[in-house]
């Protein structure tokens, strides 16, 4: 086995160089703290980018993976299994949904959910009925068809010709909606119900609402990327139960298989139907492993104790950034909910959020951005309180440096 030592200088040497990653590499983690190769010690208010929802090495997570691990590993798809049966039934139970298609990854979860609302159309209107709108500034995935759904054009520059029938509305915006939607041609609109990657903004309650009717008045499904807003980060199982909203199709990711790769794609049976026999699928959606993690996620973030402690730590955290920002005059206001939250950059420091996380890990704590004017903060749904007290500490420590 390859057992050379590994450093950050490697990263140039052999990997295609679409990310730049930070000077550390952390090696080990355990609950809300990571310890990189020297053995410093960092707190986590990264998650992974949402994703470690039960922080690292989480006995339950750990157990789960072994047990199962020691039985069967995958099948193929021509094959079901239990993992795969039991968490689409603990998904439907908890949801809206009556029926779920597994993949790896939120863009696979959307590029089924836009599929799924085409052929759906295709199905019952007519094949004119293709147009999908989403809004600016969201963000669905990388792959081709979720990167053009997305409301970012300088993801897809280079990349084109990208699919077409896609139009983007104004967030927040019902009017800009009601412009571009119609019974003859939407087939679906798709939100973020809060836009995580571009800067923690929920949707207004009302305009959730106002989309829902809408999609009704235009027999167009409503779909939510939840891959984000997912698996109790906001204090719900998902948020469209905080906007009292439902949604034909919800996708999940990111915090679902608790850092191992699982997502799916939630629907309701008549919708569902429309992926009949052949239409799509995944190699490793369903993975028997990756079910059986996801899982005992699942049956711990559903706890309502555990949703109750999400607000709790938000409250604190939220309190704690915003004092932070008052004091050193660099955050404007903190927004999102739950344990997705972003603190908006004041005036003067608009454009460097990135600096804030450079700040943060010289005094050991992992922030993240969203966009350039926003750090946003995605910790374990499980944080203990003495951690996050200790995490704003080392952060006003770090935006002291930054302020002087
Ligand atoms: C991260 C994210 C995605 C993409 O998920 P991947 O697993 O990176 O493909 C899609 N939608 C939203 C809202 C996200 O936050």
């Amino acid at each position: 086995m390859n057992k050379e030592p590994v450093s950050r200088e490697l990263f140039d040497e052999v990997m295609v160089p679409n990310y730049a990653p930070g000077d550390i590499i952390p090696v080990r983690g355990e609950g809300s703290r990571v310890w990189d190769q020297e053995g410093r010690e960092f707190l986590d208010l990264q998650g992974g980018i949402a994703v470690t929802s039960l922080g690292h090495a989480h006995p339950g997570l750990l157990g789960a993976l072994q047990e199962q691990s020691e039985k069967i590993w995958h099948l193929s798809n021509v094959m079901t299994n239990e993992p795969a049966l039991r968490l689409a039934k603990t998904l439907c139970d908890h949801t809206f949904a009556e029926r779920v298609f597994f993949a790896n990854s939120g863009a696979e979860a959307n590029e089924a959910a836009f599929k799924l609302a085409r052929r759906y159309a295709w199905d019952h209107f007519s094949p004119e009925k293709h147009e999908i709108i989403s809004f600016k500034n969201a963000f669905h995935g990388r792959t081709l068809f979720t990167v053009s759904v997305g409301g970012q054009h300088k993801y897809l520059e280079g990349f084109e010709p990208a699919p077409g029938g896609i139009h983007h509305a104004d967030f927040n915006n019902l009017d800009s909606v009601k412009a571009l939607i119609s019974k003859e041609k939407t087939c679906a609109v798709v939100i973020e119900p809060i836009q995580g990657e571009s800067g923690v903004m929920p949707a207004d309650p009302e305009f959730l609402k106002g989309l829902r009717q809408l999609c009704d008045d235009n027999n167009a499904l409503l779909i939510f990327d939840e891959v984000q807003t997912g698996v109790g980060r906001t204090g719900h199982l998902y948020a469209y139960e905080m906007y009292g909203v439902v949604p034909d199709i919800l996708t999940s990711a990111k915090g679902l298989g608790g850092g191992f790769p699982i997502a799916a794609m939630l629907t309701t049976e008549k919708v569902g139907a429309s992926l009949a026999v052949g239409t799509h699928g995944s190699t490793y959606g369903g993975n028997a492993l990756a079910c059986a993690v996801a899982q005992k996620v699942i049956d711990t973030v559903s706890q309502p104790e555990i949703l109750k402690g999400v607000n709790e730590r938000s409250e604190k955290l939220r309190r704690g950034m915003m004092a932070i920002g008052e004091r050193y005059d660099v955050f404007s206001e903190v927004r999102g909910a739950g344990l997705l939250l972003g603190c908006v950059l004041t005036e003067q420091w608009q454009g460097r959020a990135k600096d804030f996380l450079t700040a943060g890990l010289e005094e050991g704590v992992m922030v993240l951005m969203a966009g350039a004017n926003v750090v946003r903060l995605a910790p374990s749904l499980i944080i203990p309180e003495t951690d996050i007290d200790e995490a704003l500490q080392r952060f006003e420590a770090a935006v002291k440096k930054l302020a002087k």
